[in-house]
């Protein structure tokens, strides 16, 4: 009779597979889930009484940014409460590798954070990278994905450029680099510098590459709102040409104009893997989106990165023209622009506008909302952050509904106190579960535990987690179905999520007894 580690006893096991609850005890044995059981008549160094409360695999987040998040707070706390065991970065094309000459300063300027806490970035191959992340003590495990957009800016810099097929041959050998030493694929953000500027061909030369590993190609498609469809059907033509495993990142439609646009993507995408390919979505269950200030900027005015829009924004033509675009055109993607729904989320400089709306700080400020615009960004150095409410509630909840759709919370792990994040941070996952199960009733719990659990790691390629299976890892989630909720609100998006008792990371108790034990048992997980 083998002695357990820990045993949890009579809880009702959710198993992640999406099949219907039972009644099992859980034998966990060093960081194995060793039997799942009558466990009875055993014995156990520490045992929990699970009665009445749901035993799940831990939750994993396919879409993190907690890329720099991790290493400034490794006890991850905004993450853990919500039952979270598994974040995967390096998402929207953006990872902190490969670092070259072409690219340090620019990936730096936007890791202020980082380099205030704790130095300059101190690696450049995706391979230090790896080695820092896997030395570093944390309370969850991460997984890492290589940013096309810093491939891109490694070897191009931060221009509108074109890679020649010498560049190109670069970019793919850091690619390779990257899946060689454990990324679990690539991701793209196509409305960010540099992703902006990349072409169709290039990415499917790209993709081809992670065919080759297995990674899979995970991408924040050119536009998500009014050509939300070309959009979707430029990134299906990757995914096809470069024979990969294709995830459409935080799938919505944004902006009016757009509104309905998630049912039709849906239908497109399920028309895709009735034909056999493999294509999934994530989704963050929240009718606002988060991102920087200068994305919603037309992509001209961002050429050469924080330095190029600062230098353009500063200059009086540029602005004028900027002026012309946003009466005109609106916010690129949206096609039109209503400052008052977006909402300064982050900002150094400007701490009285920290929750108002650009609308809000213009009438504050006495001008009009392009002058507050460049205003906060020259004086934040781009890097104002936004909370954008461009969805609706319909889209929304029909992409959480959705079989195919795994949620991505698309947050980082925060301090908590600083600025006013997206309340995604703090409570995606526990807001699935009190809101589109026991509120609205329109996912049952083993299908909305499913999405948090054995699909995103089936698509990342984590075949020993995600299941409540003997042999799997013991990431494990322990919660109070009728209490677990999300707190964090727009207002006050600094509130830890509730209802999760114990968490378990590689065997280890994360949190016990509704505290975080500061544990940090997680590991870097590698592809290889
Ligand atoms: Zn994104």
């Amino acid at each position: 009779m083998p002695v357990y580690d820990v045993i949890i006893r009579n809880g009702v096991v959710v198993d992640g597979s999406g099949a219907p609850p039972f009644k099992r005890d859980l034998g966990v044995i060093g960081d194995t889930i060793a039997k799942v059981g009558d466990l009875s008549g055993c014995a156990a160094e520490e045992v929990i009484h699970a009665e009445g409360l749901v035993v799940a695999p831990g939750f994993i987040d396919i879409h993190n940014h907690s890329d720099s998040g991790i290493f400034i707070l490794p006890t991850a706390d905004n993450y853990v409460t919500q039952g979270v065991t598994t974040v995967v970065v390096g998402n929207c094309g953006y990872s902190l590798a490969p670092l070259t000459d072409k690219n340090r300063e620019f990936v730096e300027l936007s890791e202020v954070e980082f380099v205030k806490e704790l130095g300059r970035l101190p690696w450049a191959s995706f391979r230090d990278y790896l080695e820092y992340l896997g030395r570093l003590e944390k309370s969850l495990n991460v997984a890492a994905l290589v940013g096309h957009g810093t491939v891109r800016s490694a070897v191009l810099g931060t221009g509108s450029l074109k890679p020649t097929e010498r560049e190109l041959e670069e970019m793919k050998s850091l690619v390779v680099e990257a899946l060689e030493n454990g990324a679990f694929g690539m991701s793209s953000g196509l409305i960010y510098v540099p992703g902006v500027f990349s072409e169709t061909p290039e990415l499917i030369e790209l993709a081809k590459i992670l065919s080759r590993y297995g990674g899979v190609y995970a991408t924040h498609i050119r536009n998500e709102g009014v050509e939300l469809m070309d959009a979707l059907i430029e990134a299906l033509e990757v995914g096809l040409k470069g024979n990969v495993g294709l995830e459409i990142s935080h799938l919505k439609a944004a902006g009016t104009p757009a509104w309905g646009g998630v049912s039709r993507a849906l239908s497109i995408i399920e028309e895709y893997v009735r034909r056999g390919y493999d294509v999934s979505a994530d989704v963050y269950p929240y009718a606002a989106s988060s991102t920087g200030l200068e994305a919603l900027l037309p992509s001209w005015i961002r050429e050469g990165g924080l330095e190029g829009l600062i230098s353009k924004l500063s200059d009086v033509e540029a602005l004028e023209r900027l002026k012309k675009d946003l009466a005109r055109y609106g916010i690129p993607e949206e096609r039109h622009a209503d400052w008052d729904k977006v909402r300064v989320s982050y900002t150094e400089k400007h701490p009285e506008a920290l929750g108002k709306s650009i609308e809000e700080i213009s009438r504050l400020w006495g001008v009009d909302p392009v002058q507050t615009i460049a205003k906060m960004l020259i004086d934040d150095r781009g890097l104002t952050g936004v909370v954008v409410h461009s969805m609706s509630e319909d889209d929304v909840s029909e992409a959480v509904e959705h079989p195919l759709v795994a949620i991505g919370s698309d947050g980082s792990v925060r301090k908590p106190g600083e600025g006013a994040p997206h309340p995604r941070n703090y409570g995606s996952f526990p807001r699935v579960i009190a809101k589109y199960v026991r509120e609205l009733k329109i996912l049952s719990l083993p299908e909305a535990i499913r999405k948090m659990t054995s699909l995103p790691a089936r698509k990342i390629g984590l075949f020993d987690r995600g299941l409540i299976r003997p042999g799997f890892k013991a990431d494990l989630t322990i919660f109070n179905y009728y209490m677990i909720r999300d707190k964090a609100t727009y207002e006050n998006p600094h509130e830890y999520s509730i209802g999760v008792e114990h968490l378990l990371v590689n065997g280890k108790f994360v949190i016990r007894d509704g505290k975080h034990t500061q544990a940090k048992p997680g590991r870097l997980l590698r592809s290889v």
